[in-house]
């Protein structure tokens, strides 16, 4: 039975993507989360860093309500 083949991988649990974005994905080491608010421009602007090998992750920017 292959009836799931192209469907949408729906099926990860919040608690999985929230721990693949907060660790490292080359080393699994925890994240270490900086936030950045911008009150001018109504951003809040998120980076996070591997403190084992130093790579960033791109920033993700959220608009302030
Ligand atoms: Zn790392």
């Amino acid at each position: 039975m292959d009836l799931q083949k192209g469907l949408p991988v729906t099926h990860i649990s919040h608690d999985e993507v929230v721990k693949a974005m907060c660790t490292c994905s080359l080393c699994g080491t925890p994240l270490k989360f900086h936030h950045v608010t911008d009150f001018k421009a109504k951003q809040v602007q998120e980076a996070a860093q591997c403190p084992a090998c130093g790579i960033k992750t791109k920033v993700n920017v959220f608009d302030l309500q």
